[in-house]
């Protein structure tokens, strides 16, 4: 597929997708996306203002009641087709996600295939939108239930991953009965024109689906806006908790997911090379830019010096390229300005004085001087009290942190802001369900680095991870996007109504 929405122009000039066609804004503020791996400006997104939101929210509110009235299998049968469109166009859509964030294609396409699976969930969702019967709670009294889509519901979503984290949403919402305007990330918003595209051809009526491009202007008005019922917030927690207390106190439903500071317990009874392999990819993955990252080792006992050694020499020897190469095991950062900053937590952390292991400071790609790159970088002997461990760092720095037990190690963990995933490595069964009892984080892993649930799970932290009542996508997801409706019914022939109507019912 060849996207209309791009013109030749260079850098490309992208749109918005609004009412089911490209639109090109009314405002006149551009934000620049990157080619991360050259350092190029490779296209320019509009950035909306007041005008195009109204526009944005006109065309879903217009299709709400259709839509809302379309039955559950008509809904998803339209998602069956897209589905199709998406396996066909799977390529295309990978390789942008590689131009626009700078991941490794095989990472690009492990992200396309978690967001696809939210897609076959919906496609099934007919069956979780069955409400629930009681037959003669009195007599002649019926009481039924049913879930019905909450209206118009807004997204907004971070660039690390922009296609799944999308599909994390829109698939259940539509799926559901709602309409969805998607304000993606201003550094990589491309994949999400070509996903409306896609539903377009998919035959998804217009206005059902929209994708709003800007910056915290956007997501102001539509926090504000009472057209819109739901709001769904993946990304940072300063902006988590923006979202949700503005969100909130204009009277939406929000699920608002946050950073997160991963910490992988590694017990002295581990399988030392499973949990090493583990740990450089978790870690040092997609350049340290997911949610669940590990981005803290525990090491438990007398097995810090022999991990810290093996993980340094796997450090020493990552591949780190352009995501093009299919040599390379992690490529660049997101933008300048996000290697600046991880740069410096690294001097940080050296003036905090923990012992940085492995520096990638200053790291270079031949070929790609103007990249975005930076190398692994490894902390040992780090304190709870740095900021290093205590922040969010979002890049290929991993800190390892010595406690003496596992009593310590549980307390450590408890004590962070953050709650998003953990796992603990050991050969011990009952040493895990404990682990996995006492623990304060919403997604567990036992010998499982990146405990992502799948897309019939719901995903979601504790803590300072998730703001709101529901995690995101499964059967979580379907609660979020629709409203519950409880009904008592009687039909005239069943009975004599009551004489005194006056005194509470019972039955
Ligand atoms: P970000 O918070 O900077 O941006 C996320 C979205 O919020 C973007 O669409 C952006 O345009 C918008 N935004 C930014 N500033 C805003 C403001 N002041 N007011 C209103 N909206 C604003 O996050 P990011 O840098 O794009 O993504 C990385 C972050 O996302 C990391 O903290 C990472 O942990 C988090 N993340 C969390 C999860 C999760 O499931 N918990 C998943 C992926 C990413």
């Amino acid at each position: 597929m060849t996207s209309r929405l791009y013109d030749e122009s260079r850098p490309r000039r992208l749109t918005h997708f609004l009412n089911g066609e490209a639109h090109a804004g009314a405002n006149d503020r551009f934000g620049e996306v990157f080619n991360p791996a050259t350092g190029e400006v490779t296209a320019r997104v509009p950035l909306a203002g007041q005008a195009d939101v109204e526009e944005a929210l006109t065309a879903a509110t217009a299709a709400l009641p259709g839509w809302a009235d379309t039955s559950p299998l008509r809904r998803a049968r339209v998602l069956f087709r897209f589905k199709e469109l998406l396996e066909k166009n799977a390529d295309e859509l990978t390789a942008l996600i590689t131009h626009e964030h700078g991941k490794v294609l095989s990472d690009a396409r492990g992200e396309f295939t978690r967001g696809l699976e939210v897609v076959e969930f919906a496609c099934g969702i007919p069956h979780l939108l069955k409400g629930e019967y009681s037959d003669q709670v009195g007599t002649g009294i019926d009481s039924y239930s049913l879930r019905q889509p909450v209206g118009v519901c807004a997204g907004i979503t971070p660039f690390n991953f922009p296609v799944m984290v999308p599909m994390w949403m829109f698939p259940v919402a539509i799926a559901c009965g709602n309409t969805f305007v998607l304000k993606p990330s201003e550094r990589d918003p491309g994949p999400a024109l070509m996903l409306a595209e896609l539903l377009r051809e998919a035959g998804l009526p217009n206005g059902v689906f929209n994708v709003l491009n800007g910056d915290a202007e956007a997501v102001n008005a539509l926090l504000t806006d009472p057209r819109v019922a739901a709001v769904s917030f993946v990304g940072s927690t300063p902006i988590a908790q923006h979202i949700y207390s503005t969100g909130a106190a204009h009277g939406k439903r929000v699920q608002a997911l946050g950073g997160a500071k991963n910490h992988m317990v590694v017990m002295p009874d581990a399988d030392l090379e499973q949990a090493v392999d583990a740990l450089v990819g978790a870690a040092y993955g997609s350049a340290g830019e997911r949610c669940m990252a590990i981005s803290v080792a525990v090491a438990v006992g007398d097995v810090a010096d022999a991990l810290v050694a093996r993980v340094a020499d796997r450090v020493r020897k990552l591949r780190i390229g352009p995501g093009t190469d299919p040599e390379a095991d992690m490529g660049p950062l997101i933008t300048r300005a996000h290697l600046e900053r991880v740069t410096g937590y690294v001097d940080l952390g050296v003036s905090e004085g923990a012992e940085l292991v492995v520096d990638g400071r200053g790291f270079r790609v031949e070929g790609h001087e103007g990249g975005f790159f930076l190398g692994g970088c490894l902390f040992d002997r780090v304190e709870p009290s740095m900021r290093i461990y205590r922040e969010e760092i979002f890049g290929p720095v991993l800190s390892v942190v010595r406690v003496p037990d596992l009593d310590h190690a549980i307390s450590l963990v408890n004590a962070h802001e953050f709650g998003n995933g953990v796992a603990v490595f050991t050969r011990n069964g009952g040493v895990a369900r404990e682990f996995t009892r006492r623990i304060s984080a919403g997604m567990v892993g036992i010998n499982v680095p990146i405990p992502v649930p799948l897309a019939f799970h719901s995903f979601g932290g504790w803590k300072h991870s998730l703001f709101g009542d529901h995690a995101i996508h499964g059967p979580e997801g379907v609660h979020f996007y629709t409203r519950l409706k409880t009904v008592t019914s009687r039909w005239p022939s069943a009975g004599e109504l009551s004489a005194n109507s006056f005194i509470m019912p019972t039955h």
